[in-house]
């Protein structure tokens, strides 16, 4: 089917074609017709399967052929995103798709100066697309009127959910008027998403073009087993052997993407970190620099890393598996964007064990393993707790693994490893995980003057801060 025949402005086909797409993607032949006929949308799509696309040219469509009844520092159109990076993306999607339409459009997000951002609201902007942190900010200061929304897009609406904004979500929608098309959409379902669409959707046209929590088909997944002390050996040997030239790593914890990083430089491979404690102008620029090939490896964390679009990136390397099963797939997802191929490969020590079990059940099949000549797992070296961050209650208990440590008896079946985990948890109810909730929590600890314990350095130091940089 041609963009064509998705009932499309001229304006709109024009900027599709200048970004080289020959025909839409699945998400977008289902979604671009629901949404110009107004119907609200509970969209199950993936990343990379050109979901944006899917929701922003017909929003676009929508509000150029409808008179504005804008007021000051009103917008017609919101579209919510759980972090700064995936904000940028979208609103850089929403300007090339719409830059032959009279419509401006805006992002804001936390990080960055706000003044700026006022000056943007002032001038007037059809299209807002933000994190709920800093929107919240402008209502406060009364820099932006919500009254007037015609259209609300959730982004990756679980993510939002499991980063804590559910709060800030639900202040939001109180501000918007009752009248409005609402679009909602969600990489993995959950009861979380299930109640927020009973809430907040009118007779959802529901769209699922990836079946739940699988991997993209065309991403080719690959373990290497390997001892937890020579992983960084192999990635480098990996990178270098193979020449790949842009390589996404993932580590579990912003001081060990710090670490990796330094290391891989120190192996003449170049490497930047992306994480939650770089300043906002440092990840844009780091990431610019990936982009651009300037920078060979980005070693990220799985906040910083959501909803990146990187064009055709080949390699994903888990150095560490996520704790939580559905990072996988979401970090796997940012290879293998819009039917390219792709290839994830997941450096593994025993005492990833569990956490690899957890996803293969998730993917309900096996990851083929290849062991590399050289980097054979010395049999003799047993499992160990997993220090930072860990959500398997085996480990909890006791630091110590449970039976069958070595990798011959790795993908034996154990009835009883992993049961106690849920794969459904709440992730929502581990506490604050992303800047702009943290902030929230500082003025709980400011309101009920409770100071945060202090590390040996003396350094604040606090239960999430200890916790992995999801
Ligand atoms: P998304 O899932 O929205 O993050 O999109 C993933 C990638 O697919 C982006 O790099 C888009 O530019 C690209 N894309 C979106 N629609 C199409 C299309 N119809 N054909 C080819 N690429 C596309």
């Amino acid at each position: 089917m041609p963009f064509k025949a998705l009932g499309l402005s001229t304006e709109l086909l024009r900027a599709v074609a200048d970004q080289g797409y020959s025909k839409p993607t699945p998400v977008q032949c289902r979604a671009i017709p629901v949404i110009l006929d107004g119907k609200d949308v509970l969209a199950g799509a993936q990343t990379g399967t050109g979901k944006t696309a899917g929701f922003a040219l017909p929003l676009l469509q929508l509000l150029s052929k409808r008179s504005s009844t804008k007021g000051k520092n009103s917008i017609r159109a919101l579209i919510l995103t759980p972090t700064r990076e995936l904000a940028a993306q979208v609103g850089e999607s929403v300007a090339s798709y719409g830059k032959y339409l009279p419509l401006k459009s805006a992002v804001i997000f936390g990080g960055v100066k706000i003044n700026p951002q006022i000056g943007q609201l002032r001038r007037g902007v059809d299209v807002l697309v933000a994190t709920p942190g800093r929107l919240l900010d402008h209502v406060q200061q009364r820099t932006l009127d919500l009254s007037k929304v015609e259209i609300l897009v959730l982004d990756e609406a679980d993510r939002m959910l499991d980063m804590g904004f559910i709060r800030d979500i639900r202040r939001i929608l109180t501000l918007l008027p009752g009248r409005r098309q609402n679009l909602l959409f969600f990489a993995t379902f959950s009861n979380d998403i299930k109640m927020l669409a009973e809430n907040l959707l009118n007779s959802p046209v529901l769209i699922e073009v990836a079946s739940r929590n699988t991997a993209p088909e065309m991403i080719e997944q690959l373990i290497h087993p390997v001892d937890r002390t020579r992983k960084r050996e192999l990635l480098s040997f990996l990178i270098g052997s193979k020449n790949w030239r842009q390589v996404l790593v993932f580590t579990r914890t912003k001081h060990g993407a710090n670490r990796l990083t330094s290391q891989l430089g120190q192996d003449g491979i170049s490497a930047a970190a992306i994480h939650s404690d770089k300043s906002q102008a440092t990840r844009t620029r780091t990431l610019a620099g990936f982009k651009h090939g300037d920078v060979r490896v980005l070693v990220a964390t799985d906040i910083a890393a959501r909803g990146l679009d990187i064009e055709h990136l080949p390699h994903v390397v888990n150095f560490e598996l996520p704790s939580v099963s559905e990072d996988y797939v979401h970090r796997i997802g940012r290879t293998g964007r819009a039917e390219r191929e792709g290839i994830a490969i997941s450096l593994v020590c025993i005492d990833e064990r569990e956490q690899l079990k957890d996803i293969e059940r998730l993917l309900k099949r096996t990851i083929p393993q290849e062991i590399i000549e050289g980097y054979e797992p010395d049999p003799s070296i047993k499992a160990e707790m997993i220090p930072r961050g860990i959500t398997n209650p085996n480990l909890r208990q006791g630091g110590v693994y449970l039976p069958g440590n070595s990798w011959s008896k790795a993908n034996s079946p154990n009835p009883t490893a992993g049961r106690k985990r849920s794969l459904g948890k709440k992730r929502s109810q581990e506490g604050p995980k992303d800047e702009e909730p943290t902030r929230r929590r500082q003025d709980i600890l400011r309101k009920h003057a409770i100071k945060a314990p202090r590390t040996s350095q003396g350094h604040k130091t606090s239960k999430h801060e200890r916790l992995p940089d999801r």
